[in-house]
Formats: C-alpha cells, structure tokens, sequence
C-alpha cells in the first residue's frame, strides 16, 4: 500500500463497495454520536484523506490491547481503516526486526506530523531500566517520539493510569502517559483491554474533523466514555425492582437479574459498553452474567472485584413499592387484547407498506 493513496483508491483497490463504505461511515457516526447526516461529511473526509502514519509503542503491558485490535472483527472496512494508516512502527506485530525496526521508528519521528499510539505504562524508577527496547528506555523512546508527534492516543488502562503495573507497591514506578507528556495533545481510551471500535472512531473523527474528539476531565472522549454504564444497562430494570443476583447461579443469575450485589461496578463506570459491547457487538460483560470492573476508571484494579461499590443509597428496592407479579389472565382478556393487537399490527402494517409502495413509485 502506497501512502500516497487516497482511502478511496485503498477501497478501490481492495474491493470495498461503495454500499459498505457507507455502512461503515454511518456506523461510525453512530459511535460518535453524530447525527445521522454527518455520514457524508465523513464519507467526504475518508474518500480524500491520506493514510497518516502511526507509531504505535508497547511498553509495560500484557499486549491485550494489541490482541483485541488484531481480533476486531467489525465490517471488513474498519479493519481497512486501520490498515490504511501507515502503520510505520509497532514492536509486536510489524515484519522488520532489530536494526530495520529502530530505522522504520527514527525515519518516521524525523519526517514528523504522524499519530502516537500507546499500549502500556512507562516505568520512571532508576531511570526506566525496567523496560528497555533496542537498549533504549521506554521513557526515553516516548519522549523522543513525543516531540515530534501530531498527537498521542494511548489506549488501554496502563497507558493511562499506569495499570497493572502500577499497583502497589509499584516497584518500576509505572506511569501512565499523561503524567510524564505534556504540551502535546493526547486523547486516553482506556479499558482493559481497549475496545478497538472507540480507537477506529477516534481515528475517523481525527480524520474527518481534523482534530481529536471531546474529551472529559480524564481526556477520555465523551462519545465514549460520557454515560455511565448504569443508566444503559439491559439489567437496570432488575435493579430498579429490587431483583438481585445473591450467588453465583441462583436463580436470579439464571433469569438475568440485577449483579450490583455481587460486586457490578456498573454505577460508578462510563464507557459505551452496553451500546457498542464487543465481539462484533454481539456481548459484554454483564450481558454475559458477570458485573462491570470499571475497567475505563483510574485505578480501578484497587477496587474489591467482588464487593458492592458504595452508591449514596440503594433507594429503588427500599423505597419503591414491590414489583407486582404478573397476574395471570383470564383466556377471554388474552383474547381481547390479542385481537386488538392484532388489528393495530395490522393498521400499522398496511401503513407502511402503502409508504413503501408510495417511495418506490
Ligand atoms: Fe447493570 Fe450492574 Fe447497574 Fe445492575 S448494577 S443495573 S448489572 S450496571
């Protein structure tokens, strides 16, 4: 791939249709938040757009990030999009080795005006000799990279709050991003690992925008990270009846109930999880039985997994009234509301087929 390429050529070349390029531009400005029109703006943005070069930098972490970008397996131009940055330097998964890698890296931070990306935590201790590459500091690689840098994304929970590594006692003294760089713009998707759509829409918001998204007080952008997990959970209705999960398997965990007693973080945590969720948006977490670990939230690997996090009071399941059970009916009420389901169901499909009938005409 050559990075004089337009997107477009790229699309053209790998025989991308027209009809899912704009699938995946709409999806993206459904992750963004965007309202639906903005789909041409970023269509427009993508097809003239000229792959930027990437250096992505791995440092004190477990490469689940990296893992989860090479598995992401959205629409085929999303991993196009991806592809298409010149994806310059990334220690784990680029073909050069030793001398050629160190060249790649130094010839792109000479040219200048590329996109950082970091997966892990710096360590600072006794001069950063815990995490060494090419004989070089992790820190003194990220400060040389830094300075010449359009803008840093760091991505997962060590490259922005020090993650794992940073737990105590912290004997590297692993640092995020954020606490060593400044005077650069960085934007911070954390999670553990980064789910790889929220990187692909940042990339597309930087292209199509020109510059990187909103962020909160964590720079955390807030197309991602602006709701709390809690107000978008399916589960949330459980918790509002009072229903609780006790132990693993009852019978409330069999029907899906509320797992804030068993140890959710979901009311102190903000991420898309629950809209966007993982695995080509199939699960997560909770959907899947088992609480939300704040996994976004500074620090979070110092929370009690298990343990109910502190909410100002649990008011629904004290001061609501129970849920009343679902009476049975009697059949001839079942048959009178079936019948006039039925009738409006009816009504409302005749309606739309004479509206389709009237677009096609
Ligand atoms: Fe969902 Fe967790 Fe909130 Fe329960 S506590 S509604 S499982 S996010």
């Amino acid at each position: 791939m050559s990075p004089t390429m337009s997107i477009a050529e790229e699309l053209a070349v790998r025989g991308i249709t027209r009809r899912e390029f704009l699938k995946f531009c709409t999806i993206m400005a459904g992750v963004l938040a965007l309202p639906v029109e903005q789909t041409a703006k970023i269509a427009r943005a993508l097809e003239t757009a000229r792959r930027p070069a990437v250096v992505w930098l791995e440092f004190q972490d477990c490469a689940g990030c990296t893992e989860s970008l090479l598995r992401a397996n959205r629409p085929s131009v999303a991993e196009l999009v991806l592809d298409i940055l010149s994806l310059n330097y990334h220690e784990t998964i680029m073909a050069p080795a030793g001398h050629a890698a160190e060249k790649s890296l130094q010839d792109t931070v000479k040219e200048g005006g590329y996109l950082t990306i970091v997966e892990g935590s710096i360590p600072v201790n006794d001069d950063g000799v815990y995490c060494c590459i090419g004989g070089r500091s992790a820190l003194e690689i990220l400060k040389e990279v830094a300075a010449n840098t359009a803008a840093i994304i760091t991505v997962g929970a060590c490259a922005f709050y020090g993650g794992w590594p940073a737990t105590p006692p912290n004997p590297t003294g692993a640092k995020g991003v954020k606490e060593i760089i400044t005077g650069v713009p960085i934007v911070n998707l954390p999670g553990c690992p980064l789910n790889v759509d929220n990187l692909t829409a940042t990339v597309v918001h930087y292209l199509t925008f020109k510059k990187l998204p909103a962020v909160d007080d964590l720079g955390r952008p807030l197309f991602a990270y602006g709701r709390r997990i809690h107000d978008n959970c399916e589960r949330r209705g459980h918790f509002d009846a009072g229903e609780f999960v006790e132990a693993w398997g009852d019978e409330g965990h069999r029907q899906g109930w509320c797992l804030y007693k068993m140890g959710c973080k979901g009311p102190v945590a903000f991420q898309n999880c629950p809209a966007i969720r993982w695995n080509e948006g199939t699960s997560w977490p909770v959907a899947a039985g088992h609480g939300c670990i704040a996994c976004a939230a500074p620090n979070f690997w110092e929370m009690p997994a298990y343990e109910p996090v502190p909410i100002h009071a649990l008011t629904p399941p004290t001061t609501y009234p129970e849920v009343e059970p679902v009476k049975e009916m009697s059949p001839i009420t079942a048959g009178v509301i079936g019948a006039a389901v039925g009738v409006a169901a009816g009504v409302a499909g005749a309606v739309a087929v004479s509206q389709l009938a009237k677009k096609e005409e």
